[in-house]
């Protein structure tokens, strides 16, 4: 059978993406590994209706909701390479089943590479978070360390003033950042140390202190952090599409990618890394992909 479409990612972009597809009435099938970049976090914040859910809650109401469209189907696989061109795609995966189709929309996020510190992955999720709008409100005017260096460090210090004005920052390492960006931080008395950090100390994921290699020990209850973000799969750059320098896939307004016939939505098609911007950018491409595929049959029809 040749699917309508092809959604690779069963996050919020993908599985919102199929649920317009499916009302839409398209054979659309949702190949997805289950490894999505907010699974270390128990809580999921500022979806409107719902703000604190879990993320595997989320995906399971989801599916739930978009089993009613009897054209959607969903598969546990990971796609490991694509073949073809527009309206002629192919898509292998890792259990050794094909999957061809008219169109593909990769919603494959992004992946955390982990920041070599120790202790981390212990308060990941738990007490350290990455994003001041997702999980601030938790940690709203407790002591905070910010993990950061060079230009990001004063961007984040003037973001976390929002929630906390008791923060820290700590360079784990050689100071990047320019004499003007320390001297304005400095002005509103952000404390910097640039020791590398040798542990950062927990207690059921609960961070208590961050020790550094020269012996300081900074008492905190939470921490925010800069990881380096991947995109979620080679597939983009093996089809051939323009990706930004920050391993995003470069799209249109409506999620189209360089490549015809392809599109992306969600993490790995831009850097506001929100659920609600994840499920609305899916939705768009979801509209977009479906309105080509009518209009391709309407031509064909008219010929
Ligand atoms: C710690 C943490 C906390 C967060 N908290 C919040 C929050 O409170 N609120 C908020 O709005 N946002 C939060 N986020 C951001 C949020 O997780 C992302 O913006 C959102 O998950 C992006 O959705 P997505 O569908 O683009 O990607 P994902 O949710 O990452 O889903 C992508 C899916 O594609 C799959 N995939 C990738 N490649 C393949 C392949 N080749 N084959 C098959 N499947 C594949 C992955 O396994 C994954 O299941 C948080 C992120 C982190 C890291």
């Amino acid at each position: 059978m040749k699917y309508d479409c092809v959604i690779i990612g069963g996050g919020p972009a993908g599985l919102n993406a199929a649920l317009v597809l499916g009302r839409a009435r398209k054979k659309v099938i949702v190949i997805d590994e289950g490894r999505p970049r907010n699974q270390v976090t128990r809580e999921s914040h500022g979806f409107l209706t719902r703000d604190g859910i879990a993320p595997s809650e989320f995906r399971q109401i989801a599916k739930e909701q978009i089993r009613a469209y009897p054209t959607v189907s969903f598969v546990d696989d990971m796609a490991i390479s694509i073949s073809g061109s527009d309206s002629e795609f192919n898509i292998h995966t890792a259990q050794g089943l094909s999957y061809p189709c008219k169109k593909v929309l990769f919603a494959i996020g992004k992946k955390d590479v982990p920041l070599p510190i120790n202790g981390l992955a212990e308060v990941y999720g738990k007490s350290a978070f990455v994003c001041p709008y997702c999980d601030g409100w938790e940690l709203r005017d407790q002591e905070l360390v910010l993990i950061v260096n060079g230009a990001r460090a004063l961007h984040l210090a003037k973001m976390i003033t929002g929630w906390t004005s008791q923060f820290t920052i700590c360079t784990n390492g050689p100071n990047e950042m320019t004499q003007a960006e320390k001297e304005e931080l400095m002005q509103h008395n952000v404390p910097i140390f640039d020791s590398p950090i040798r542990n950062i100390a927990s207690m059921e994921g609960n961070v208590q202190h961050v020790e550094l290699e020269d012996g300081t020990l900074i008492p905190c209850t939470g921490i925010f952090f800069g990881p380096k973000l991947v995109i979620g799969s080679n597939l983009p750059q093996l089809l051939s599409c323009d990706m930004t320098e920050s391993e995003s896939v470069v799209v249109d307004s409506m999620g189209k990618t360089s490549v015809p016939g392809v599109y992306s939505a969600g993490d790995a098609a831009t850097e506001m890394y929100q659920v609600i911007m994840a499920a609305s950018l899916g939705a768009v491409a979801g509209m977009c992909i479906n309105g080509e595929l009518l209009m391709e049959d309407w031509h064909k029809a008219s010929n």
